[in-house]
């Protein structure tokens, strides 16, 4: 993104242009951006060669994962939806895996029947219900055990995932009678041990920890694992103040596990390649002067981007015009909706506004449209895909009528 004589643009297309022509909210995504991530990603974990499985949480257009799948990506997967989202994007089954903690028996059965890669299981009595499935079919089901390392991110507490008070993962007693149970068991084939600790983590540190829990659990299992499944959570600079994760030495130290383990590691990334690629662009309806602060309310809502109710989470705010102007008085950046916590939020010194401006919301490509919702009977928004210069429309605005 860039200002142009003043006017922000997106891969060289002036964002006014684009509210103007297609009416807001619009969610627009980078493709050159996209590519970037993807090739930056691979390179920085070119030595461990990992096979790159793309959380399909993050963003679950069809459009998008068809593109990355033409990466050599595979999926992460957390339900039977995504599951078949993947499968039509064209990722082949092969390089999918399957997370969650709640999988139905409908959803385990739909994975052994497309026969993927792996299912994550993260608990005993998971196991016990794949076990049960697989031998009504007769097969032998390649599975993976989630450890809890017990490890924390060190990110916003909502999204940390691997300590020991999290739902996610079995602790290492659990893990290492698991292995032996599985062992024994003729319709399992366990080939994984998979960590997830979190999303958003920029410090290599907790990183550090995992790995060496990690190593210590592989060890004490005396198991020959096939692969190593680090999940994702490689964190996005949302503040644009070029703090970042250093991936270089998080590969390094995956490189010394692997020393000793000689495993294929699979990584599950889903906002590293996604986060930082899209924009919400919005209108102002309103301009509420209040004593303090002004309200700028925005016609995107909480629907469109919940990130910021959700987790408190931070998103740049930009404006498509950039002017020298600053305003005196603080401004709250809010939705329409009816709910306290429908805020985006709050900026001193923010350039002046004024009533049908458009302004745009950074970074929103990653829990962006995969989390919104209907809320307050509001249409989801357009999704657009700038490519060579070429606006491509990736999903149509939802009509109303479709919502009756
Ligand atoms: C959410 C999730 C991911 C992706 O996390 P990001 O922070 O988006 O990289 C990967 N693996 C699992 C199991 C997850 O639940």
């Amino acid at each position: 993104m860039k200002y142009k004589n003043n006017r922000l643009t997106i891969d060289g297309i002036n964002v006014d242009f684009l509210a103007n022509k297609f009416s807001t909210p619009i969610y627009c995504y980078s493709f050159k951006k996209l590519k970037e991530n993807i090739l930056n990603f691979k390179k920085n974990f070119k030595k461990i060669n990992p096979l790159i499985c793309f959380a399909v949480k993050s963003n679950s257009n069809i459009k998008i994962l068809k593109e990355i799948s033409k990466f050599n990506f595979g999926a992460d997967v957390v339900s039977g939806g995504e599951l078949m989202m993947a499968l039509k994007a064209g990722i082949k089954p092969k390089k999918i895996v399957f997370s969650g903690v709640g999988k139905t028996s409908s959803e385990i059965e739909f994975a052994i029947d497309k026969d993927i890669l792996l299912i994550n299981a993260e608990s005993k009595s998971e196991i016990l219900e794949i076990e049960r499935i697989a031998r009504s079919k007769k097969r032998t089901v390649s599975i993976g055990i989630r450890l809890n390392p017990n490890t924390d991110a060190k990110t916003i507490n909502q999204i940390s995932t691997g300590k020991k008070e999290n739902k996610f993962g079995v602790d290492e007693k659990t893990f290492l009678r698991l292995v032996d149970y599985i062992k024994n068991s003729r319709n399992l084939n366990l080939k994984c041990l998979s960590v997830h600790i979190g999303s958003q983590i920029l410090d290599h540190k907790p990183y550090e920890k995992m790995l060496k829990v990690v190593s210590k659990t592989i060890q004490k299992s005396q198991y020959k694992f096939e692969y190593i499944d680090l999940g994702g959570g490689m964190g996005i600079d949302y503040m644009h103040n070029n703090k970042k994760l250093n991936l270089k030495k998080y590969s390094q130290s995956i490189k010394k596990i692997l020393n000793k383990n000689y495993s294929k590691i699979i990584f599950e990334p889903g906002r590293s390649i996604i986060g930082n690629t899209a924009i919400l662009i919005t209108k102002i309806l309103y301009i509420k002067e209040g004593f303090k602060k002004d309200f700028i309310i925005l016609d995107a809502g909480m629907n469109d981007l919940i990130r910021p109710a959700l987790y408190n989470a931070k998103h740049k705010i930009l404006a498509s015009k950039n002017k020298k102007e600053i305003s005196k008085k603080t401004y709250e950046f809010v939705g329409p909706i009816c709910e306290s916590t429908d805020k985006f939020s709050t900026i001193k010194k923010f350039q002046k506004l004024k009533e049908k401006d458009f302004v745009v919301i950074c970074d929103v490509g990653a829990y962006g449209t995969s989390l919104s919702s209907n809320y307050n009977v509001r249409p989801k928004a357009i999704e657009l895909m700038i490519k060579s210069s070429k606006i491509q429309i990736i999903n149509k605005r939802q009509k109303l009528s479709e919502l009756m």
